[in-house]
């Protein structure tokens, strides 16, 4: 991984890259960000470059013998521990036994999520950890000389997961650090790391991605036409992970199904509520979600444009006009029992509700509150 293929975060960059090139490494460091942030990669990019053997101002040259290897993750003095649980072959399982997969799962897709690991991983249990066996073959592994590289560097993703014997055989290590090693904590919530570790190292925050970052991403990564792009990353809530899994389940029908439902609400069209419904019902579950979450977005947009006029709204072609002719059938009064609705659709959703009810049910509650209103 290379610092430029991280989109944004230059600041970010800057600091870390600065912190190599005035020999200010601080031997244990702490990526905090949140789901979906570029906490790993920007982990990985940091390993890249302190190895590189010709770094460049801003970024590792991408070529030398260090650096293919770091793109392959394939470097000798680059380790990682992970969070990992059994599956049907391997019972008690360490990080080793699954560096091909984890391998994988970093060039498929580097902004994925635990759970999408224990699937890669085959995991029984949905309750994976870091062993304190785990941490304590680190131990072995970092006392020996580096092979090829400057640093030895040791990746742990997410430390939320070490139990208190692995954290206090980690912790050691961290008191007394063999030279030359560098360790990259990689975590999502500070609030389940042990104070003492927390203590020992350096943090580096990672920022949620902006709109415009997540937009870029979905441009040039994925290929998403524009129109959609903008509509998902307003969405995404700065996380790349949920702008794919948006992209890729986003609907670019929802402005008209979205449209057509609000008009048959609108119209108290029972009979059409119901056929809808049926419809709605066969969607994949993204798919649901995709368009409540679109309705979300347009409740909102739709009230910036009666206070604050087009220049505000972050809306564009077919959508604008939508959202100017909706707003004109919600209010004040009524956008926030709207929004409400969608939104406890939404949570519905998620705990298995079934679609077909939880759609009408949002149906003729929001009838009653546009009719009423309007
Ligand atoms: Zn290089």
């Amino acid at each position: 991984m290379l610092f430029r293929e991280i989109i944004g975060l230059e600041d970010t960059k800057a600091t870390l890259i600065n912190a190599i090139r005035s020999n200010h490494v601080a031997h244990a460091q702490l990526f905090l960000g949140n789901e979906g942030t570029a906490n790993l990669t920007l982990a990985l990019a940091y390993a890249t470059y302190i190895n590189c053997e010709n770094k460049q101002p801003t970024d590792a040259c991408g070529v030398c013998s260090s650096c293919v290897k770091m793109a392959k993750f394939i470097h000798p003095d680059l380790h990682f521990v992970l969070p990992i649980a059994g599956n049907s072959k391997i019972t008690k399982p360490k990080t080793a036994d699954f560096m091909k997969e984890w391998r994988t799962f970093l060039l498929q897709n580097p902004y994925q999520n635990l759970s999408h690991w224990l699937t890669m991983i085959d995991a029984e249990s949905k309750q994976p950890s870091i062993s304190a066996e785990e941490a304590r073959g680190i131990l072995g592994t970092l006392s020996m000389k580096s092979f090829e590289g400057e640093y030895k560097v040791l990746i742990i993703w997410l430390p939320e997961y070490m139990n208190i014997t692995a954290a206090n055989a980690i912790l050691k290590i961290l008191e007394e650090p063999p030279e030359k090693t560098l360790f990259l904590l990689v975590a999502q919530n500070l609030d389940k790391m042990l104070v003492t570790i927390l203590s020992r190292t350096q943090l580096v925050r990672v920022r949620d991605f902006e709109e415009a970052e997540i937009q870029t991403y979905l441009s040039t990564e994925l290929d998403t036409p524009l129109s959609k792009a903008q509509q998902v990353a307003k969405l995404a809530e700065g996380s790349l992970l949920k702008a794919k899994e948006l992209a890729e389940g986003i609907s670019d029908d929802n402005q008209i199904i979205f449209r057509d439902w609000m008009r048959d609400c609108y119209g108290r069209k029972i009979p059409d509520l119901y056929a809808k419904m049926e419809v709605f019902a066969k969607k994949s579950k993204d798919e649901q979600k995709n368009l409540l979450l679109y309705g979300l977005n347009i409740c909102r947009e739709s009230l910036v444009w009666q206070y604050a006029g087009e220049e505000i709204v972050r809306l564009d072609g077919e959508n604008l006009t939508f959202v100017q002719g909706f707003a004109k059938v919600i209010n004040p009064n009524n956008v926030g029992y709207l929004s409400d609705y969608l939104s406890d659709a939404l949570a519905h959703l998620e705990r298995n509700a079934s679609a077909k009810i939880v759609f009408l049910d949002t149906s003729l509650k929001i009838s009653n509150v546009i009719k009423i209103q309007a």
